[in-house]
C-alpha cells in the first residue's frame, strides 16, 4: 500500500492508518489487521481502516503523556485560540464533513448538517471558556485563621482516552475534545471502528488549527483496542460514551488505577402527552424524539406516554406523519430518515422486533422505505401499540426505529411508568399548564427534561443521565470540570 493511497479523502476509497501518534500516521505490516468501512445507505464499502497493536496504543498514551507538560503549560487563552480555530475551520469545511456523514451514516443533509453546527458549537463555547479564563483560574476560600490562606485550583487530570461510538461520531468525539483540550489534558482518541473516517475528518482540522503534534492521538479499531487503552496505567481519565454493557466493563477496567471516569450510556426514554397536550406538536416531538437519527439516539424517547383522552387523536394524526416519512438514501429528495449504521444492527434491531412480537407486542402501524432505497441497511419505522410493561421492546433499548405508546389516566400512572426503568437520560413532557409541567421536571428521574420542545442540545447545558445511563456529564462547565482535578493549597498569609 502507497502512503499516496492511505492519504485518499473519503470521496473515493479510504485505508485509514491503525493510529496517528505526534501526527505521524501509523500503518499496519499486514492486511490482516483491516477492517472495512461501508456506506450505510448503499451498502458498498468505501474504504478500510487498519486496526491498532497493542504497541500502537501504548506508543500513543506515550506521546500524550510526553505532550502533557507543554500543552498544560500552554496558557487557557492560547488553548482558546486554537479551539476558536477548529470551529473556523469546521465551518469553512462544513460541505466535506456534511457530506461525509451522509455517505458513511447515510444521514439526511439536515441530520448530517445539524451535527456540524453542534461541532462547531462546542469548539466555539470551550474557547469563549477559555478566553474569559475564569474557570482556570484559582479561588480563595477564606479561612478563620488570618494568617493563613487558602487557595482551590483547577488542574488538568492528563492523559485522557476518549472513546466514541458511531451514531453521532463527530459530535460526541467534540464534546470530549473540546473541554480535553480547554482543560489542557492531552489525548488518545479511539474512534468508533464503523464511522472513523467522520473522527479523522475532524482530527484532520484540529491538527490544521494548531494542536501540537502529541496532543491528540488517535488509536484505530474495536472493543479490544478500546480495552487495552481504558486498561493504560498512564492513562488518568476515561471518557467513554456507548452500550452499558461496555460501561460496565470500562468502569471495573478505571476501578484498578482509580482513574477518572466520564459514562454516557444507554438511554430508555419518556415522552409524555398530557391532557391538555397540543396534540399535534406532540406528534412532531414524538416523530422528532424516536426516529431522528433512525431511532440510533441514546435519547430516543421510545416510551411514548399518551392520556387516554387523546390516545385516539395521537395516534391517528401520529399514523399520518409517520406514513408521511421519507426513508430514503440523503440524495434522495425529501429524505428524512436515514439507513440504520449496519447490516448487522439492522439483523439485531429486527430480532428484537420479532422477540417483542412474539410475546404479544401489536404493530399498530408502520412506515415505508422509499423505493429508491435500494443495497442500504434501511428499515421502516414501526409504532407499537399498548405493549406490556414487561415487554422487551418496552424495556430494552432497541435503538432503532422502533416506539411504543402506551395510554395513562393519571398524572401519577405516567411518572410512574416514565420512571419504571433503571435508565435515566432524558424526559419530554407536552403540556399547556406550567405548574404541571414543573411537577413533572421535579418527579422525572431524567438528566434533563425539554418541556414542549425538541431535543435541543446546547453547548452551555450539560448532558448525562442518572442510574443505568452514566456517570457524570459533558458540556457546560461541569463538561470541563471532568477533565480538572479540583486541589487546595494552604500557605501562610503574604
Ligand atoms: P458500544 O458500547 O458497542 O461501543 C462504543 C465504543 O466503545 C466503540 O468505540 C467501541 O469500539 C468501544 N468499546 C466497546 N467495548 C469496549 C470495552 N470493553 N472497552 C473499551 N471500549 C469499548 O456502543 P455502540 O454500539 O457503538 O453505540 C451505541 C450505544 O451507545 C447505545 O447503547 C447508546 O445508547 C450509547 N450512546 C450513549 C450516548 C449518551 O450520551 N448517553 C450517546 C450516544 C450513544
Amino acid at each position: 500500500m502507497s502512503s499516496q493511497e492511505t492519504q485518499q479523502s473519503v470521496a473515493t476509497v479510504t485505508v485509514l492508518p491503525s493510529a496517528r501518534i505526534s501526527g505521524q500516521r501509523i500503518l499496519a505490516d499486514t492486511a490482516d489487521a483491516r477492517t472495512p468501512i461501508f456506506s450505510a445507505a448503499s451498502g458498498e464499502r468505501v474504504g478500510w481502516q487498519e486496526t491498532a497493536s497493542a504497541s500502537d496504543v501504548d506508543a500513543a498514551v506515550l506521546a500524550a503523556r510526553a505532550a502533557f507538560d507543554g500543552w498544560r503549560g500552554t496558557p487557557a487563552a492560547a488553548r482558546g485560540e486554537i479551539l476558536k480555530r477548529v470551529a473556523v475551520l469546521a465551518e469553512a469545511g462544513r460541505e466535506h464533513l456534511v457530506g461525509l456523514q451522509m455517505r458513511i451514516s447515510g444521514k439526511p443533509r439536515l441530520e448530517a448538517d445539524t451535527d456540524v453546527s453542534d461541532v462547531i458549537a462546542c469548539f466555539s463555547y470551550y474557547a469563549a471558556l477559555c478566553a474569559q479564563g475564569a474557570a482556570f483560574q484559582a479561588e480563595i476560600i477564606p479561612l478563620p485563621d488570618d494568617s493563613l490562606a487558602a487557595a482551590q485550583c483547577y488542574e488538568p487530570v492528563g492523559v485522557a482516552a476518549l472513546i466514541v461510538p458511531w451514531n453521532f461520531p463527530m459530535v460526541t468525539t467534540a464534546w470530549k475534545l473540546a473541554p480535553a483540550l480547554a482543560a489542557g489534558c492531552t489525548i488518545v482518541l479511539k474512534p468508533s471502528e464503523i464511522t472513523s473516517p467522520a473522527e479523522h475528518a475532524l482530527i484532520d482540522i484540529v491538527a490544521e488549527a494548531g494542536v501540537p503534534d502529541g496532543v491528540v492521538n488517535i488509536v484505530n479499531g474495536g472493543a479490544n483496542v478500546g480495552a487495552l487503552l481504558t486498561a493504560h496505567p498512564c492513562v488518568d481519565k476515561i471518557s467513554f460514551t456507548g452500550s452499558t454493557a461496555a460501561g460496565k466493563q470500562v468502569m471495573r477496567t478505571a476501578a484498578e488505577d482509580m482513574k477518572r471516569l466520564t459514562l454516557e450510556l444507554g438511554g430508555k426514554s419518556a415522552l409524555i402527552v398530557r391532557q391538555d397536550a397540543d396534540v399535534e406538536m406532540a406528534v412532531g416531538l414524538a416523530v422528532g424524539g424516536a426516529f431522528t437519527n433512525a431511532g440510533q439516539m441514546c435519547s430516543a424517547t421510545s416510551r411514548i406516554l399518551v392520556h387516554d383522552s387523546l390516545y385516539r387523536k395521537f395516534m391517528a394524526a401520529f399514523e399520518l406523519a409517520v406514513r408521511a416519512l421519507v426513508v430514503a438514501p440523503p440524495d434522495a429528495d425529501n429524505a428524512a430518515m436515514g439507513p440504520l449504521i449496519s447490516e448487522a444492527h439492522r439483523a439485531r434491531v429486527r430480532a428484537l422486533l420479532q422477540q417483542g412480537i412474539d410475546s404479544g407486542a401489536r404493530v399498530a402501524f408502520s412506515g415505508r422505505i422509499a423505493d429508491v432505497a435500494e443495497g442500504g441497511f434501511f428499515m421502516a419505522p414501526v409504532v407499537v401499540a399498548e405493549p406490556s410493561a414487561d415487554n422487551i421492546l418496552w424495556t430494552d433499548e432497541v435503538f432503532g426505529p422502533v416506539a411504543c405508546v402506551k395510554s395513562f389516566r393519571t398524572d401519577e400512572e405516567a411518572v410512574a411508568l416514565a420512571n419504571g426503568t433503571r435508565y435515566g437520560l432524558v424526559a419530554t413532557v407536552v403540556t399547556r399548564n406550567a405548574e404541571m409541567a414543573e411537577h413533572y421536571r421535579m418527579r422525572l428521574r431524567a438528566g434533563l427534561v425539554w418541556v414542549n420542545t425538541p431535543q435541543l442540545i446546547y453547548p452551555q447545558v450539560c448532558w448525562g443521565g442518572l442510574g443505568l445511563s452514566g456517570v457524570g456529564r459533558e458540556l457546560g462547565v461541569s463538561g470541563l470540570r471532568s477533565y480538572q482535578e479540583l486541589r487546595h493549597v494552604i500557605r501562610p498569609a503574604a
